[in-house]
């Protein structure tokens, strides 16, 4: 689909640039500007709330330090400048959910100023990897609003969320496809998981994108100008939506150009359930915001010997890509990996212990991965196991994948012996005591192969005639016999020894 509509505006000689604006919210312990706790608890509404947060006049805000460490420490990770001095504003707008009429943020003296983020954008029609990079403009600090419920005809407010802690983070406008821009936050919410900064979690609000967007014409492409026109679609909860909505916009900003009309400079809401956008307001520049200095917030100093203190910045997840993929990982297995932190600390320390026994144990580390990511992060998930406790040992992963390297179990009975296993267990005695072990021994798969021959008899000479593709149908036969334990490969060297 993004293919096909790229393919069609190159055609038409329109060129879509986008530009995003992420909201992220910090996982701070208590609010940006107040000491209620900052959590998500739909089914306790105003639990957490107190004058300042609620908008009562008078109240007076009070910096939370850990809300500006954890934003410095996305700067400092992404290459941003650190300025010496941030100062906070008042953004003025009106909300039934904004009590105060204004939004505490952050205008022109951003806390992050530049850098940009790498990530790779998947083909998933082949399988390939593509290098990428997304320019930030800056990001900043700010508030967040309350929620308004919407329940059984009216409308409610819930100030769990007012005055809780964002980064909103902006890009430059210089991302060209819904793919590219899909790749991107994705690796963005990554990255804020694996800072520990903030869960990242779409289902519960604590990453929203807002999306720039126009067409530009070949002029405006060859000379690297953007159009004099874009629109804004706000609302957008999700990484699939994100992609949607920036196939929408570019199927509508075509139409109205290939009719001779202009876009208007608009903001539009996205209906995910709609799936498709609508005009909400014309698009307000900032001098319509009248920003002002927040006269209850002193300027921000950072100094030099605070910076200091980051000097233990978490490996980003595009250092991490590269220490994998360097242990022969694929990049596939390894996104799985940075977006399950569960298995991938399980990964780490299991790396650590192979990598002790040299050459030997470093051959084992794919095996492991693969082990990791493709049957048990699957139990996990399913079972939410990781939530009642372990559900396999450090070591009985250690000797699982050793026997998957030796051949001794199949990848299908892996789930079996999973679902059969309780804590400290010898995982090698389990799998013998459950039949689960792959049976090796020539003697009795000959046994096996010479009963299957006897009891099919004609497609045995057909074998033996050159129709060799019924070796198949043998193989399971024997498989079938063997209750699914005998292994496969050596049932196939056997039926060719024997009918060859
Ligand atoms: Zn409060």
């Amino acid at each position: 689909m993004q293919e096909t509509i790229e393919k069609q505006n190159l055609e038409n000689e329109l060129y879509p640039i986008i530009g995003l604006e992420i909201h992220v919210q910090l996982n701070t312990k208590s609010k940006l500007l107040c000491s209620c706790a900052n959590e998500y608890n739909p089914e306790n509404p105003n639990c957490n709330i107190c004058p300042f947060c609620t908008g009562q006049p008078g109240a007076l805000p009070l910096l939370n330090k850990e809300a500006v460490k954890k934003a410095i420490l996305f700067g400092q990770t992404v290459g941003s400048t650190i300025p010496s001095k941030t100062r906070w504003d008042r953004k003025n707008y009106f909300y039934p959910d904004l009590p105060t009429g204004y939004q505490i943020s952050q205008y022109d003296n951003p806390i992050v100023e530049h850098g940009g983020i790498s990530f790779y954008i998947e083909d998933k029609q082949n399988g390939s990897f593509t290098e990428s990079y997304v320019e930030l403009t800056r990001a900043h600090l700010e508030t967040d609003a309350a929620k308004l419920i919407h329940l059984g005809g009216k409308t409610m407010v819930d100030f769990n969320r007012s005055g809780s802690p964002l980064v909103e983070i902006v890009t430059e406008p210089c991302i060209t496809s819904a793919s590219q821009a899909m790749a991107f936050v994705s690796e963005l919410q990554t990255l804020v998981r694996t800072l520990g900064i903030s869960e990242g979690d779409m289902d519960k609000g604590q990453m929203r994108f807002d999306c720039n967007l126009s067409l530009r014409n070949k002029e405006e492409f060859e000379n690297g100008k953007l159009p004099k026109y874009r629109t804004e679609t706000k609302n957008i909860n999700s990484i699939r939506s994100l992609g949607r909505a920036i196939e929408y916009e570019i199927i509508r900003q075509t139409a109205l150009l290939k009719s001779g009309e202009t876009p208007i400079q608009e903001t539009r809401g996205w209906k995910d359930d709609l799936n498709k956008s609508v005009s909400q307001r014309s698009k307000e520049d900032a001098m319509d915001y009248r920003y002002f200095p927040e006269p209850d917030l002193q300027i921000l100093e950072i100094l030099d010997t605070d910076l200091l203190g980051f000097s233990l910045i978490p490996k980003t997840p595009q250092t991490l890509r590269q220490e994998y993929t360097d242990k022969g990982l694929s990049v596939q297995i390894t996104n799985i990996l940075l977006d399950n932190k569960e298995i991938k600390s399980d990964f780490d320390i299991l790396v650590t212990t192979l990598e002790l026994e040299g050459d030997e144990g470093l051959v084992k580390c794919k095996p492991l991965a693969n082990l990791l990511t493709g049957y048990i992060l699957p139990i996990l998930k399913t079972q939410d196991l990781h939530e009642t406790g372990l559900l396999i040992s450090h070591s009985q992963i250690l000797d699982l994948n050793d026997m998957l390297i030796n051949g001794s179990l199949t990848g299908q009975n892996i789930n079996k012996l999973l679902s059969l296993l309780p804590s400290a267990i010898n995982i090698e005695e389990l799998a013998k005591s459950a039949n689960l072990i792959v049976v090796s021994d020539k003697v009795e798969l000959e046994k096996i192969v010479d009963e299957v021959i006897k009891k099919n008899e004609k497609v045995a000479n057909e074998f033996k005639e050159g129709k060799i593709q019924v070796i198949g149908f043998l193989i399971g036969q024997c498989m079938k016999e063997s209750k699914g334990q005998g292994n496969p490969q050596l049932f196939s060297d056997i039926i060719k020894a024997k009918l060859i």
